[in-house]
């Protein structure tokens, strides 16, 4: 076995042997399929973290399609009320279930950024975007009526 790219395939080959359980799926299935049991049980296994990332791929979601700048790796601790836990909005207390705000509303022109960011309770965050929707509303009723 001189070929050494024949040589690196049978190292390959041996390493997956000797760390199989880290490679294969429950299923006995290698790559993809592996990741993808491995992301569920870390998710399964880390609650508190997953919440996290659903609410902040949600709140980036929501950056996008209003074409706010998107702040690409975001710590929680540096989101401005993160383990405070007081809603940014009302000033109670946060237990539970939050929603991830953007203080300056991505419709005015607020950023997807670390600074842009508190924890807020889901319901004062909805109260705060149908707020927002009922004064733009009002903005271009008042700017028709001047026409
Ligand atoms: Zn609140």
């Amino acid at each position: 076995m001189t070929n050494p790219k024949e040589k690196q395939r049978e190292y390959n080959r041996r390493f997956r042997e000797k760390h199989k359980d880290q490679f294969m799926s429950a299923s006995g299935v290698y790559g993809k399929e592996y990741i993808r049991e491995a992301v569920a049980r870390f998710r399964a296994n880390n609650p508190e973290q997953n919440r996290f990332t659903n609410r902040m791929n949600k709140a980036k979601r929501r950056a996008r399609l209003n074409n706010a700048r998107v702040e690409k790796y975001i710590k929680k601790t540096n989101i401005t009320n993160w383990g405070l836990g007081i809603c940014g909005i009302c000033g109670e207390s946060l237990e539970g279930d939050y929603h991830i705000d953007h203080i300056i509303p991505l419709s005015g022109g607020g950023e997807h950024s670390a600074s842009n960011l508190q924890l807020a309770h889901p319901i004062c965050n909805r109260q705060k975007f149908t707020a927002i929707i009922i004064i733009s509303r009002d903005d271009r009723t008042a700017s028709n009526a001047g026409r």
